[in-house]
Parts: C-alpha cells; sequence; structure tokens
C-alpha cells in the first residue's frame, strides 16, 4: 500500500529524517516508535503531503505521490491523517465536522456524505451525538469523530498521530478499542505512538525511529521484548 524510499526530510540545517525506508503492507498495522524529537510526526505529515520532502519518494498503491504534477488533495482523499488534538471546528455540530470535507473539498453529494458519515457514527456508537456540538462531548467522542471524519473518504490508509495522548487515561479505552475494530476490519494504518501496550496488542510491526531513520523494525515481542538495538534497548528502559 505504502512505499516510502530513502526519504530526507531538513528544517534549516537539522535533518528530521534521514534517508528513512519503510513499507506497510495491505491490512497491516505498523507501529511507530521513538523518543520524541525522533520523526515520527514529521514522517506521517510527510506522509500525507503537509509537510514536502528534500529527498526520496513515497509511493501509495504505486503512484508516486511525491510526484510535484500530483494533487495534494487528491491524495489526502486516500490516506486520512488523525491528530492528537482533535481539531475539530467548535461552531459546526459533529454531523457537518465528518461531511464538510467530502462536500465542499470533494464536491461529493452532500445527501450521500451525510449517509456515510451516519452509518460510521453508528458503527462506533455515536449516531445519537449528531446534530451536538464538539463541547458537549467528551474528549473520548471528539477523538472518535476525529476519525470518523478521516474515515468517511474509504482512506486506503490511515496515519494516527498520539491520538490518545491528550486523553483523560479513563477515556483512552473507547479510542484504542475503536482502533482495534478498525484492524478487524482490515484497515491499513501507520500510528505514531507512546503506549508500548497498545503498540504490542494492535501492531502486526514496530518499527523504532532513531533520530529520523528506522534503527530496527519487526514483530512487537521481537522490537519490544528483545531489541537487537542498542538504543532501542536504552529508549525502552527509559519509558517504562
Ligand atoms: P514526539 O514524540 O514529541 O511527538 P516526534 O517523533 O513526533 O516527537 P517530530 O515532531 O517529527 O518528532 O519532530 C522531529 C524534529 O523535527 C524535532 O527536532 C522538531 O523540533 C523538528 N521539527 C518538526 N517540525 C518542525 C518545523 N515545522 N520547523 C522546524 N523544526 C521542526
Ligand atoms: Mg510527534
Amino acid at each position: 500500500v505504502l512505499s516510502c524510499r530513502n526519504i530526507r526530510k531538513v528544517f534549516g540545517d537539522h535533518v528530521v529524517l534521514d534517508d528513512l525506508s519503510l513499507d506497510v503492507g495491505e491490512h497491516e498495522v505498523v507501529a511507530l516508535i521513538g523518543a520524541s524529537g525522533s520523526g515520527k510526526s514529521t514522517l506521517l505529515r510527510c506522509v500525507n503531503l503537509l509537510a514536502e520532502i528534500d529527498d526520496g519518494t513515497i509511493h501509495l498503491d504505486g503512484d508516486e505521490i511525491t510526484d510535484p504534477r500530483v494533487n495534494p488533495d487528491l491524495v489526502r482523499q486516500r490516506i486520512g491523517l488523525v491528530f492528537q488534538s482533535y481539531n475539530l471546528f467548535p461552531h459546526m455540530t459533529v454531523l457537518d465536522n465528518i461531511t464538510l470535507a467530502p462536500t465542499r473539498v470533494h464536491k461529493r453529494a452532500a445527501a450521500e456524505a451525510r449517509e456515510t458519515a451516519m452509518a460510521w457514527l453508528g458503527r462506533v456508537g455515536l449516531a445519537d451525538k449528531a446534530k451536538a456540538y464538539p463541547d458537549r462531548l467528551s474528549g473520548g467522542q471528539q477523538q472518535r469523530v476525529a476519525i470518523v471524519r478521516a474515515l468517511v473518504n474509504n482512506p486506503r490508509l490511515l496515519l494516527l498521530d498520539e491520538v490518545t495522548s491528550a486523553l483523560d487515561p479513563e477515556l483512552v479505552g473507547e479510542v484504542l478499542s475503536m482502533i482495534r475494530d478498525l484492524k478487524g476490519e482490515g484497515m491499513t494504518m501507520v500510528l505514531a505512538t507512546h503506549e508500548m501496550g497498545f503498540a504490542k496488542q494492535v501492531a502486526d510491526r514496530v518499527a523504532f525511529l532513531d533520530a529520523g531513520r528506522v534503527l530496527e523494525q519487526g514483530p512487537p515481542e521481537q522490537v519490544l521484548g528483545d531489541p537487537t538495538e542498542a538504543r532501542t534497548r536504552q529508549f525502552l528502559a527509559r519509558i517504562i
């Protein structure tokens, strides 16, 4: 589904992604772990074309999306991205928040967009919140709405950047369980997370980023339980 080849991203003289390569297969869930500043968010932003890479290529289903002739809006229709802060528009209802992008940006019929949105809200148990404004929802509900908003275009790939780290601990579970359900439905996902327990549960593969490179990757049991690299061991020792 996704193939990142030799990606380099610099901010000024700071190399943030350094010759990074990463592949993600169909239905695969890859967890990105690594210290703060290792480049996890930057990588997700580059894949979604929110940041421009300085070298390398990114392919989605065989199409080079980093080709300058590619329309970023069309790519973002195929790749959903959800941030730590859910970024819902406070002055719009849940339903309007979800259907804004499909109806305005992609010119899809409004009725069709509403139907898809209601179906998703129903699946995640939030149908009764469709007409509510975000401030009447818990943080966990708001984050689930933000994920639904990323799903209504039927993306090929869902990118999740620390989607539970802004939540109160008692609200984390409902968002994690939604992500587990999406995995069960075969959604291909790349998620940056500081929660090793969750990475272990949901990821098919864990990739450890260190100074803008994938230092090691493999099954969660191996990378988290018996890492090859000393730096991975140090990182895990620090956070546990
Ligand atoms: P965290 O775990 O804290 O979320 P991260 O792995 O997501 O960290 P990034 O946010 O990708 O790390 O940041 C990688 C590096 O790039 C950091 O040193 C950061 O300061 C730098 N950086 C990110 N965005 C910008 C920007 N727009 N301008 C300049 N530097 C940036
Ligand atoms: Mg980050």
